[in-house]
């Protein structure tokens, strides 16, 4: 379940450049192209869902394995014992641009905190 016009399907089908850190049957991780900070990759599963409103119950165990893989790469890029955020943001108010469902794993600085 792929969609032609959506660029991390493209990514994941090798039609569009990425700079992998890990590919699985489930899902990819590759590094932002326009990072947020010193360390941002984005945790990507194969299947195409537009976003966390689109993910039905039986996404549940995919969406476990995207953050359970950003615990594992922040451990692998030696960030997990000075932290790092995880964050998937979801619709236009929440930042949302890549409509392909991705987890961004954010490090390597003192990160600010949201405060309205
Ligand atoms: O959460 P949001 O949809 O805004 O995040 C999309 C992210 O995908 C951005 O951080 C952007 O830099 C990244 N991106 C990328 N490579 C692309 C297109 C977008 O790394 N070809």
């Amino acid at each position: 379940m792929t969609h032609d016009d959506c660029i991390f399907c493209r990514i994941l089908k090798g039609e569009a450049q990425a700079d992998f850190l890990y590919r699985d049957d489930d899902l990819a991780a590759f590094w932002d192209t326009r990072p947020a900070a010193p360390v941002h990759i984005l945790i990507v599963p194969n299947k195409h869902i537009a976003s966390i409103n689109e993910a039905d119950d039986e996404d549940a165990e995919l969406l476990g394995k995207l953050i359970l893989k950003a615990r594992d790469l922040a451990k692998e890029v030696g960030v997990d014992e000075k932290g790092y955020r995880l964050v998937f943001n979801v619709g236009k108010d929440g930042g949302q641009t890549v409509y392909h469902i991705h987890l961004h794993l954010i490090a390597g600085t003192k990160l600010p905190i949201f405060r309205h």
